[in-house]
């Protein structure tokens, strides 16, 4: 099996498309979605309509939570502050249901899809280093797990000590632990503005990170005309 795996999309529908596209052409079976489907991007609904219709099966990100008031939004910085705002008085209701009613953690045969980190996953901690990744793996009861949030991608692997990778090819021990970020479609920081997202090929056993380019500019001109915080575009064009 080959399952197409998303990320903070952040509301961002042409890096969706875009990405949705090569997961197309590569013929996967599923797609998963660790959380942040909204917050920044100007797109909301359209995301979650796209999401649905491919019967996507979603997490719950802090962005997520904070737009259907489950987490406080003073923890986040004025920007996203404003587009938490934004974003809930746009949506409908039935829109605002299906975010408050997204899991926080999912299991599936071999693999967990969580935003932040198996340990604690409410307080949506950062996996980007190694000490998280330590706290992590005695959390993993399955070889491999998905996560979001930092928007940079890098994987780290358990064992005796835990190591990481930042090679978009990440190779997955059913008998050990692999944890994946699989960085950002809508908003990556990595300094590469391309649209990140990934493939898990069971059969190789292999989860590879995969960069598209996709209309940064007209993302940042649809956060322009909704009248969000103009950083938010800006930020789209560097990666950052
Ligand atoms: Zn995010």
């Amino acid at each position: 099996m080959k399952y197409g795996l998303l990320g903070d999309i952040h509301a961002n529908f042409f890096a969706l498309e875009a990405v949705l596209g090569e997961l197309a052409r590569e013929g996967v079976d599923a797609y998963y979605h660790v959380g942040d489907v909204v917050g920044y991007g100007a797109q909301p609904s359209e995301c979650l309509a796209k999401l649905q219709e491919i019967r996507c099966h979603v997490v719950c990100g802090n962005h997520d939570a904070a737009v259907v008031g489950t987490l406080d939004q003073s923890y986040f910085n004025p920007f996203a502050r404003e587009a938490v705002l934004w974003t809930r008085s746009v949506l409908s209701a039935d829109e605002m249901r299906y975010l408050a009613r997204l899991p926080m953690v999912s299991f599936f045969d071999d693999f967990t899809l969580v935003h932040g980190t198996p340990y604690e996953p409410e307080m949506y901690h950062y996996l980007q280093s190694i000490p998280e990744a330590e706290r992590s793996f005695p959390a993993m009861d399955r070889p491999l797990c998905i996560v979001g949030h930092s928007h940079v991608p890098v994987a780290f692997f358990g064992g005796k000590s835990v190591s990481y990778t930042l090679d978009p090819v990440v190779p997955v021990d059913p008998k050990g632990r692999t944890l994946v970020n699989i960085g950002s479609v809508g908003q990556p920081r990595d300094d590469d503005p391309r649209a990140a997202y990934a493939v898990y090929d069971t059969q190789a056993k292999t989860v590879t990170i995969q960069r598209v380019a996709y209309d940064e500019e007209a993302a940042a001109e649809s956060i322009l005309a909704a009248g969000l915080p103009e950083i938010l575009g800006e930020r789209l064009r560097w990666g950052r």
